[in-house]
């Protein structure tokens, strides 16, 4: 992982991104650098009386800059925890909180579909923003004018905390305000339609938050469009699939073990690599055994295991040298959804379909390789699979489950 652990708050591990790293440096020299006119725009607002002459000698600049942009970040923690513990107090269980490149991520293992529940949340956040700007400012307010730089520290914190509470409202979802949006949204329409059309939204202010960084040479307003547009499409897909996928089981679009290609440990790699080609499977569930004494499920073969090997050893080597024993596996009565986030989490394009209840009653040897859960190879579900189903599910608005016979529509 990119990032490492720096503490813990209320039992929520604190992480810094490597992006942080970069950023952190930026900001403060971003800030110390731009600090006469900060200051005089401070002295003008808020009558702050900051010494400017005090605040620009030496490496005060710098030292101020760093702490105004640490005390930002600190603001930002505040904003995200604000959002935790509001999760929390619904029931959602929280990762952890991550500072990277644009700001804070809280990372929630599910999210509420609930419109008061989701409201609620995505307006923890720049509350608390806000109370923290107003902190700042009572701070600020106490400190004796003598004290230019902790003036101007406090002073700023307190302008950019609203700011940032502001600016995190703005309708673009992701972000709070986006998320808000959706759940105003999700009051008189279905979950699923909600998400695309605070998407839509989001993606169009995304369009004009970028148009407006390039206009004025903001190169972290551009990022945070591109952020916001790649976000918004993805958590559209995502809760689309799920809607699509409601009630659809990984049985009803595995391939089902008749369908299945299989080889055998001893198939050379240029056989296998020839395979594929006449045959366009990717990946193959490697069976030991014959009808007979029965097949055992030894491990899976896919292109990318093949490709390892140099062309002229392809003779050389068997399917049984490249294959991956580590199996990920699903039962078929799993949800559809599950299989996506089981591949996607383990950054693989194909899960076997084990049907474990068949396993336990069956008393047969089996592999040694396998893990203790894995039963008798029923299927094999792969992204292309899931794709294919999606998009019917999509065009048609329905999907047959054959095996489920019974069921109430
Ligand atoms: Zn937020």
């Amino acid at each position: 992982m990119r990032s490492f652990r720096i503490g813990t708050l209320f039992g929520i591990p604190i992480k810094l991104d490597l992006t942080f790293l970069l950023v952190l440096p930026l900001f403060a020299y971003l800030i110390g650098s731009q600090i006469e006119a900060v200051a005089d725009i401070l002295n003008d607002g808020l009558a702050a009386g900051i010494d400017t002459a005090t605040i620009t000698s030496g490496l005060m600049p710098w030292l101020l800059g760093l702490a105004a942009a640490i005390g930002l970040f600190v603001g930002v923690v505040l904003h995200e925890l604000g959002h935790s513990l509001t999760a929390r107090r619904y029931g959602f269980p929280i990762d952890s909180i991550t500072l990277w490149l644009f700001g804070g991520i809280a990372a929630f293992s599910e999210m509420p579909e609930d419109w008061r529940q989701e409201l609620n949340i995505a307006v923890a956040g720049p509350i608390v923003s806000v109370l923290v700007g107003v902190g700042s400012y009572a701070l600020f307010f106490v400190t004796p004018e003598s004290l230019s730089g902790v003036r101007f520290v406090l002073g700023y914190l307190a302008v950019l905390n609203v700011a940032l509470a502001v600016f995190n409202m703005l309708p673009a979802f992701p972000m709070d305000g986006g998320r808000v949006l959706r759940a105003l949204l999700a009051r008189g329409r279905p979950y699923a339609q909600a998400t695309q059309q605070a998407a839509s939204v989001g993606k169009l202010f995304a369009v004009f938050m970028g148009l407006f960084g390039l206009l004025a040479f903001n190169i972290i307003l551009i990022g945070v469009a591109f952020f916001v547009y790649i976000a918004a499409s993805s958590e559209a897909q995502q809760v689309t699939m799920k809607a699509a996928f409601q009630d659809v089981t990984v049985g009803d679009i595995m391939t089902t073990a008749e369908d299945l290609h299989t080889v055998e440990p001893e198939t050379t790699v240029a056989e296998l690599i020839q395979r594929m080609f006449t045959e366009r499977h990717t990946g193959y569930p490697v069976v030991e055994g014959d009808a007979f004494e029965g097949e055992r499920l030894i491990g899976l073969v896919t292109l990318s295991d093949a490709r390892e090997v140099d062309p002229v050893e392809r003779e050389a080597y068997t399917v049984e040298d490249v294959m991956t024993t580590e199996l990920q596996t699903i039962t078929p009565d799993s949800d559809a959804m599950t299989a996506i986030e089981r591949m996607r989490e383990h950054d693989i394009g194909r899960l076997l379909v084990v049907d474990s209840a068949a396993h336990r009653s069956a008393d047969r040897p089996r592999g040694e390789t396998l893990r203790e859960d894995d039963g008798d190879l029923v299927g094999l579900i792969s992204r292309t699979d899931v794709m294919t189903a999606f998009d019917i599910v999509q065009q048609s608005g329905v999907i047959a489950p054959s095996s489920r016979p019974g069921r109430a529509d």
